[in-house]
């Protein structure tokens, strides 16, 4: 179950090469395709090994998470990226903690982002979440609501919106896995053509990249990959079974 050093390198090394390849098989630049290492429910040490391996950036879906990390890592010079679904009453944490968030969602939650990052002095890159999928509880903007966040959000110079992040449904079939990805990327290209500049698409995980590097992502949110598989896969993974963050 646990992921040693020895392991962990290897995973990396692993990784990294499959992305290569499906870049390759979809004719695109692998320098174009970032990986996101998603270390929730991993701790300190597992994270400080991937420092040790180049790792900088960490993706986490509770903000308590990235709370507890942050400090026994602090000499580590850790980017914090929130991908997990946020609740407004956080948004003070995430203004001192992180770098970036990728869940938002909400006008409320832009809002009170905004207020926080003031009081902090600083600015942070964020994606916009769209639900891609039918499935009912997922988080993330209706997709016809894009257009006008996407407006709304230009009056908060503490939040620049850097692109869109999607979760695909969770399908044994390819072409709906595929269909949330090439969602995503044709709300962006219609999004580029009102004016907006969001040339980051977050879509992809260890079960389904390669569909999400077909339809044009340049960044993948890669955690058991990586790292194993979690404890509580499911309560992690879907974030509507998560009660806090
Ligand atoms: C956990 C998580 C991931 C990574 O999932 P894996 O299947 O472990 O690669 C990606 N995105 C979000 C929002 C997550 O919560």
């Amino acid at each position: 179950m646990s992921t040693d050093t020895a392991e962990l390198a290897a995973n990396w090394a692993q990784i990294r090469r499959r992305v290569d390849d499906a870049c390759h098989e979809a004719g695109r630049d692998p320098a174009s395709v970032n990986i996101l290492p998603v270390s929730k429910t991993f701790g300190p040490e597992l994270i400080r090994a991937a420092v040790g391996l180049g790792l900088r950036r960490f993706g986490e879906n509770k903000v308590q998470e990235i709370r507890d990390k942050a400090e026994p890592l602090a000499d580590c010079g850790i980017d914090w990226v929130m991908i997990g679904h946020l609740q407004t009453n956080k948004a003070r944490d995430v203004a001192r903690l992180a770098s970036e968030v990728q869940s938002l969602d909400r006008l409320e939650l832009a809002e009170a982002l905004d207020r926080r990052l003031q009081q902090e002095g600083r600015a942070i890159d964020v994606l916009v979440q769209v639900k891609t999928s039918h499935e009912p509880s997922k988080y993330g903007l209706p997709p016809e609501q894009l257009p006008t966040f996407l407006d709304s959000l230009r009056r908060y110079d503490t939040l620049r919106t850097r692109g869109l992040m999607t979760l695909a449904t969770h399908s044994s079939e390819p072409a709906e896995v595929r269909g949330c990805f090439r969602m995503l990327r044709d709300l962006r290209d219609r999004a580029v053509m009102q004016g907006h500049d969001l040339p980051r698409l977050s879509m992809g995980m260890s079960g389904d990249f390669p569909l999400a590097i077909a339809e044009g992502a340049s960044e993948l949110r890669i955690g058991t990959a990586i790292f194993g598989n979690r404890a509580y896969p499911d309560s992690h993974y879907w974030p509507e079974a998560t009660n806090e963050s």
